[in-house]
C-alpha cells in the first residue's frame, strides 16, 4: 500500500502515521523527521536544511527530492510506504510520479487530514516532541503520562524551534498557499480522500481505518 498523508502543519499527520505504521506495518517516511535527524547529527544536509526550517520556509526541492529518492529505494519500502510531509510542491509531486513509474509502482491513496486553519496555532504551539524517537505529544490534547517525559523511551520532551508562536504563523501561511494546488493535483488523478481531522485522535484513526480496510 503506497500512501501519502496531506494536511497543514499540526493537522495530525505524524500522529496518524504512527498508528497506520503500527497497524499496517509500512514505513513512515517523514521528510521533516529526516531533516531534524540530519540537523541533530550535524551533517551537510542538516546544515543546509536548518537555514530554511528555522525561518519556517521550505527546504529547496532538489535537496528534498534527493533524500526521498534515496529513502524510497530502500528494501523496507518494497511492500509500501507512508509519506508524511512530502510532496509539498508540484515539482516534488511530479518528481515522485516519475520515480514511482521508474520503480513500476504508483500511489494508492492520498489521505487529506482536514482541520480548520484557526485550530492549528493551538495545536502547534502546544506540541512537544521526543528528540529521540520523534513522537509528538500535546500539552493539553495528548499529554504524556508524566509531564515532559516521553512514554516510549523516557527522554525529556522538547519544543521544536519552528513551533514557537512567531514561526508558526509564517509556516501556516506558506503551507495554505502550497497545499491547495497539491490537493487539486491528486484529486484530478482520483487518489484523494478527505478525512475530518477535527475530531479526537482515535476517531480520526477510525475513519482512516474504515477507508483503508474497505
Ligand atoms: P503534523 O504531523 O500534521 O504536523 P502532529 O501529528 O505532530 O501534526 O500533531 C500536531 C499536534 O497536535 C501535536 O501536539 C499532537 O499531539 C496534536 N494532535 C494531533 N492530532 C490531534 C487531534 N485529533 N486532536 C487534538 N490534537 C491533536
Ligand atoms: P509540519 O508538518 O509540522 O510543518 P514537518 O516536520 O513536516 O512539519 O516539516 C518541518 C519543516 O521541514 C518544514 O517547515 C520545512 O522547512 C521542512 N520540510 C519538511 N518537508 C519538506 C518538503 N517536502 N519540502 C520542503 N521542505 C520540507
Amino acid at each position: 500500500m503506497n500512501l501519502i498523508l496531506m494536511g497543514l502543519p499540526g493537522a495530525g499527520k505524524g500522529t496518524q502515521a504512527d498508528k497506520i505504521n503500527s497497524k499496517y506495518n509500512i514505513p513512515h517516511i517523514s521528510t521533516g523527521d529526516m531533516f531534524r535527524l540530519a540537523i541533530k547529527e550535524g551533517t551537510e544536509l542538516g546544515k543546509k536544511a536548518k537555514e530554511y526550517m528555522d525561518q519556517g520556509e521550505l527546504v529547496p526541492d532538489e535537496v528534498t527530492i534527493g533524500i526521498v529518492k534515496e529513502r524510497l529505494s530502500k528494501d523496507d519500502c518494497n511492500n509500501g510506504f507512508l509519506l508524511d510531509g512530502f510532496p509539498r510542491t508540484i515539482a516534488q509531486a511530479e518528481a515522485l510520479q516519475e520515480l514511482l513509474s521508474e520503480l513500476g509502482q504508483s500511489i494508492d491513496h492520498v489521505i487529506h487530514v482536514d482541520v480548520p486553519e484557526e485550530k492549528l496555532v493551538e495545536r502547534l504551539t502546544g506540541r512537544r516532541i521526543c528528540p529521540t524517537c520523534g513522537s509528538a505529544y500535546h500539552v493539553i490534547f495528548n499529554p504524556p503520562k508524566e509531564v515532559g517525559v516521553c512514554d516510549k523511551d523516557g527522554a525529556q520532551l522538547i519544543q521544536r524551534d519552528d513551533d514557537k508562536a512567531e514561526t508558526v504563523k509564517t509556516r501556516l501561511s506558506v503551507n495554505v498557499e502550497q497545499t491547495q494546488p497539491l490537493l487539486d493535483f491528486y484529486d484530478a488523478k482520483g487518489y484523494l480522500v478527505k478525512v475530518n481531522g477535527d475530531q479526537e485522535i482515535d476517531e480520526v484513526f477510525q475513519d482512516i481505518q474504515g477507508f483503508l480496510d474497505k
